[in-house]
């Protein structure tokens, strides 16, 4: 019946001549109210669907339980399935390539609903081929352990060799233990990839690469752009703070700065920073109570978040998910976020960027629709998440909310900028990795991914490769596997919290220092954020909204400005 609906559909609309729109009217019902008329239906579907599911989801990872697991992938799957009719499709379709819906806040709505389908239109073989596929490499990796030494040994375990052992030889096993994964997983991501490109192909676009970034509003060439600028940017503060690491490293581990290898950085994949800046931040939050510091952080700033904390699961507990979440559950004031709080800096930073995104969600305007009440982008909202994230190693702010004497803060002020200065760096150029070995790999997946990857490290991470190995080294990096093209994200969302932070330094707190502005207590701080980010939703593209709400477009400048020198 759908069907025979759009067919007629097709046929009143491909009648319609020029010059005779006005006699059509009386006619044909116009394009703009049928659609509104659709939507009006569509939301009755979808509301009651997407609150069940984001509580299902919740509840699952606060329980742990298989059937709560279950009935939360079901629901999930209910609500692919209702952006997936074709018929609906062919109607947004022919809707969007019509015209009429000039309204702004209907056509903005054709346009997220007209993605949200093209996303789910692949046939129904294919996509549950990719599924079964994703879901096998998911068990590869979350069964998968790695053996040192003749014992089978966790993930947690392999950090903890990585981090603190001195000992070079011990080091080298560990990291090419951590890579195992990747030998037994690179074969099924490479035939992953093959499908996701055909099934990209099938909806009209070259890769699967090109495909994510298009679904989500993003043009490949503008990212890369901001890449290259980004990279122009840090290339030679990196090289520079990279030297004085190896100077350090190498003196630690008792060996020459040229025989530093992948395994000496304390990391598998050198994306977090070495700790080679001595501050004990952990010392600070002992005893403390990190909720009540957050709460009367946020309420400091005009952004309360009682509710939100009221209504949330905060501490530990049996079969509870152990990272952290932040869930708007109906889009009308019903936010949670889920933690397993100590008293210790990660979980302070933790629960203050949770609380970023609960802030988001809590404020969009009541008065958008239903659609319209969503972040401007996934990178937008983890923008704010990260601004107020970082508190947590600000020195003005451990003074300001722990009471630091003058004199304590100025000791730790120099350590604590150098370590969120290389934090960043080192990441930044992570990201570079990340992003340009999805790109080619999604271009060519038959190329020699080893080599690829090996190049791209060895260019923007400056590390050497191992002699003379050959081995599918990005194939034990998760993410390639399981949330491909994604990874750009976390680095724009970095980008934006610092053009974020330096905007309102300068128009809102009108500081001499914009670097050293400090929010705490400023109400005016969170009405800005209310006013220009979190009212508007998704009302805007996300770079629309960045222009409006800082004046101009997202740029790489305000974070080379805070984390180069
Ligand atoms: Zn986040």
């Amino acid at each position: 019946m759908r069907l025979s609906l759009s067919l007629l559909l097709l046929v009143l609309i491909s009648i319609q001549l020029p010059g005779c729109a006005a006699e059509q009217a009386k006619v044909v019902p116009n394009a703009q109210t049928e659609f509104a008329a659709f939507l009006k239906d569509f939301e009755t579907r979808l509301i009651p669907l997407s609150r069940n599911a984001n509580l299902a989801s919740y509840e699952a990872n606060i329980s742990g339980r298989d059937e709560d697991y279950k009935r939360s992938e079901e629901l999930q799957l209910a609500e692919k399935k209702l952006h997936s009719d074709p018929g609906t499709f062919a109607r947004l379709k022919t809707w969007r390539s019509g015209g009429a819906v000039t309204d702004p806040i209907l056509a903005r709505q054709l346009d997220l609903l007209y993605l949200a389908f093209l996303g789910n239109q692949l046939p129904a073989e294919m996509l549950a081929e990719l599924v079964a596929r994703e879901t096998a490499l998911e068990r590869t990796f979350n069964t998968f352990r790695a053996t040192l030494d003749g014992r089978t040994v966790s993930d947690n375990e392999l950090d903890a060799v990585l981090t603190e052992s001195k000992d070079p030889a011990r080091l080298e096993r560990a990291w090419m233990a951590s890579k195992a994964v990747g030998k037994t997983a690179a074969p099924a991501i490479v035939e992953l990839v093959t499908l996701r490109n055909k099934a990209a192909k099938a909806v009209g676009y070259p890769n699967f690469q090109a495909m994510q970034l298009a679904l989500s509003e993003q043009d490949p060439a503008q990212v890369e752009t901001l890449f290259d600028e980004l990279d122009a940017l840090t290339r030679d503060d990196f090289a520079r703070v990279k030297e004085e690491v190896d100077g350090l490293l190498a003196r630690r581990l008792g060996i020459a700065k040229g025989a530093l290898r992948p395994w000496h950085y304390q990391d598998r994949f050198f994306q977090s920073a070495p700790r080679v800046y001595a501050v004990d931040l952990d010392a600070y939050y002992k005893g403390k109570d990190l909720v009540k510091l957050a709460d009367q952080y946020y309420g400091g700033i005009g952004l309360p978040v009682t509710d939100i904390l009221n209504r949330s699961d905060l501490f530990e507990k049996p079969g509870k998910y152990q990272h952290a979440m932040s869930t708007d559950i109906d889009r009308e004031g019903d936010v949670r976020i889920l933690c397993s709080i100590k008293p210790n800096a990660y979980w302070m930073d933790t629960i203050l960027h949770e609380l970023g995104h609960g802030a988001y969600s809590k404020f969009y305007d009541p008065v958008l629709p239903f659609l319209l009440r969503d972040a401007a982008h996934a990178f937008t909202t983890e923008a704010i998440a990260n601004l107020f994230g970082r508190l947590a190693s600000d020195p003005a702010w451990l003074q300001q909310m722990l009471g630091l004497s003058a004199q304590e803060r100025a000791r730790i002020e120099q350590p604590l900028a150098d370590s969120q200065r290389l934090e960043q760096l080192v990441f930044s150029r992570w990201s570079q990795v990340m992003f340009r070995f999805e790109k080619a790999m999604y271009e060519n997946p038959n190329q020699d991914l080893n080599a690829l990857w090996w190049n791209l490290v060895e260019r923007y991470q400056l590390l050497r490769r191992p002699e003379g190995r050959n081995e599918p080294d990005w194939a034990s990096k998760i993410h390639v596997a399981l949330y491909p093209a994604y990874y750009h994200n976390y680095l724009m969302g970095q980008l934006l919290a610092s053009q974020f932070s330096r905007h309102v330094a300068v128009a809102v707190l009108k500081a001499d220092d914009p670097r050293r502005a400090s929010f705490t207590g400023r109400k005016d701080v969170g009405a800005y954020f209310i006013e220009n980010v979190f009212k508007p939703g998704s009302r805007f593209p996300w770079n629309e909204m960045i222009e409006r709400a800082t004046g101009e477009p997202l740029t790489a400048k305000y974070y080379a400005a805070e984390f180069v020198r």
